[in-house]
Formats: C-alpha cells, sequence, structure tokens
C-alpha cells in the first residue's frame, strides 16, 4: 500500500499487525454502498487508542465487512488538555458546535445547564455521531469525551483545582481573551465556559467570581451566540497555547 487511505473510519476494535476487523453495519453500509469499495481495497482506522493502521478489505456484503489491519501509519497522541462548557442550545446549533469544537481538538465537551438555559435535553447519542464523523474527517486520533449535561454549580464544584477556568463573559471586569490566555502556562489544563443564550444570571456571575482558579475573558465589543463564543475561545487558546504551532499529518 504506497499511499495512506483516504477514507478514514473510527472503530471500537483493538488495532495490531494482521488483526481482523469486523465493521458496524453503517461503516460496511458506507463502504459498499457509497463508496463502492470492494475487497482488496484499502481504508484507514483508527481507535482513539492504538494510533492509525491501514486496512485491507477482505470481504464485504450487506451489513458486513471484514478487514486486515496492515501497516501502523501513526502512534497514538490525545489532543490539548481543553475543555469547553457551554449551555446547551437547539439542536442545528448544537450539532454545529460539538463538530466544530472536535476539529478545533477539544478534549472534553461538557453541556452545562444555567438559569437561563433553555435547551435541557442533549441526546448523547447524537451528540456522539457527530463528534465521530468529525473526528474521523479531521484526522485526529482521539474522540473528545462527552459528559452527561450538569447544572452550573455542580460543574464548578467538580472542577478540578488544578485546572484555569475562563469563563467568557459579556460583562464585567472581563478581560480580552488574548491577554488572559496568554498569561496561561503552554499546553496547562483549562477549561473554557461560555453562557446560555441569555447570558449568565447575577447568582451566576457571583458563583464564578468567587471561583479562585477563575478568570474572566472578553471576546470583543459584539455579542456572540453562545456557539460562536465557544469556537471563538477554543481557537484563540489552540493558537496562543495549544497545539496550532504543528502542521497537518502529512500524506504518505
Ligand atoms: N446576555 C447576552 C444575551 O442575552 O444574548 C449575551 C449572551 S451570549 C449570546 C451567550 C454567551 O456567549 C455569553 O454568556 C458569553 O459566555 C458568551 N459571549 C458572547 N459574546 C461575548 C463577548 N463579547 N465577550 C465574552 N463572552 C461573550
Amino acid at each position: 500500500m504506497s499511499e495512506k487511505p483516504a477514507t478514514r473510519l473510527f472503530v471500537e476494535s483493538d488495532l495490531a499487525e494482521g488483526a481482523v476487523v469486523g465493521l458496524s453495519p453503517d461503516h460496511a453500509h458506507f463502504l459498499r454502498s457509497v463508496l463502492r469499495l470492494e475487497p482488496g481495497r484499502w481504508v484507514t482506522l483508527f481507535n482513539g487508542r492504538d494510533g492509525e493502521w491501514s486496512a485491507r478489505i477482505d470481504g464485504i456484503g450487506k451489513g458486513w465487512a471484514s478487514l486486515a489491519v496492515g501497516d501502523h501509519l501513526r502512534t497514538q497522541t490525545s489532543c490539548p488538555d481543553v475543555w469547553l462548557y457551554f449551555a446547551p442550545i437547539k439542536r442545528a446549533r448544537l450539532d454545529f458546535l460539538v463538530q466544530k469544537a472536535t476539529e478545533l481538538g477539544v478534549r472534553r465537551i461538557q453541556p452545562v445547564v444555567t438559569q437561563r438555559t433553555i435547551v435541557e435535553r442533549v441526546k448523547g447519542d447524537r451528540l456522539s455521531a457527530n463528534v465521530t464523523e468529525a473526528a474521523e474527517q479531521c484526522e485526529r486520533l482521539d474522540l473528545p469525551e462527552i459528559c452527561e449535561p450538569v447544572r452550573l454549580d455542580r460543574a464548578l464544584a467538580d472542577h478540578p483545582e488544578g485546572r484555569t477556568l475562563v469563563a467568557c463573559v459579556e460583562f464585567g471586569d472581563a478581560r480580552p481573551i488574548a491577554e488572559v490566555v496568554s498569561e496561561l502556562p503552554p499546553g496547562a489544563p483549562v477549561t473554557l465556559l461560555v453562557g446560555p443564550e441569555g447570558g449568565f444570571t447575577p447568582e451566576e456571575r457571583a458563583l464564578l467570581e468567587n471561583r479562585t482558579n477563575a478568570r474572566f475573558a472578553g471576546l470583543g465589543p459584539r455579542i456572540l451566540r453562545a456557539e460562536t463564543a465557544g469556537l471563538a475561545a477554543l481557537t484563540v487558546w489552540q493558537a496562543l497555547a495549544g497545539d496550532w504551532a504543528e502542521s497537518p499529518p502529512k500524506r504518505a
């Protein structure tokens, strides 16, 4: 196999040279009926643990496919330790947020229910499908962790002391996010928090102000939609303190 296969799939199976991997019915359908791939063709597999491998299609049929794992293409790495806490938003915008956050290298996605959160139910399997597809496309080797929604006070109470919490707030003495992020040690674990469409309530602001490891960051003079704010904060962090000094994976 000369070039790295373009089709890239996330699988749960262990990956090692010579291993045989059975695909899910959805993945088998995608290869067989959408891409019309036949036995002998190669794809790229990753599982979030064993790095990235090439794999040859040995057999494929309606709802099934069997692949033989070949070359080890990339060793396992994880995206930098950046978490995104955000107040759930409506479905299409939520899909967009988690897909783009995955591409931007978020490591943990934590919906946080605030007093003005409109949406409380978040469908985990839908988030998971969005995240997996985005990870396959952007060629990251790990999947972001998707957490169950929690209330803001609980999320703050459980927030690890060692992590800096950067709360994006459009009020008070928030400093420009570039300034706040530039002060953080490169790669230090950080949590970015954005509020709901209606913003944080005064009680929630007080809760945040009482957090010793919380820093308030501004995202400029305009009021951004929650998904825009979350993605903008992630972008700034990646550019200044994350892994954007690295280049994308070379194609073989
Ligand atoms: N209170 C406004 C409202 O009622 O629409 C703003 C809410 S805004 C749509 C949602 C969240 O995005 C805010 O809670 C904040 O976390 C973040 N955000 C939006 N614009 C921002 C800005 N210019 N600076 C910092 N954070 C911002």
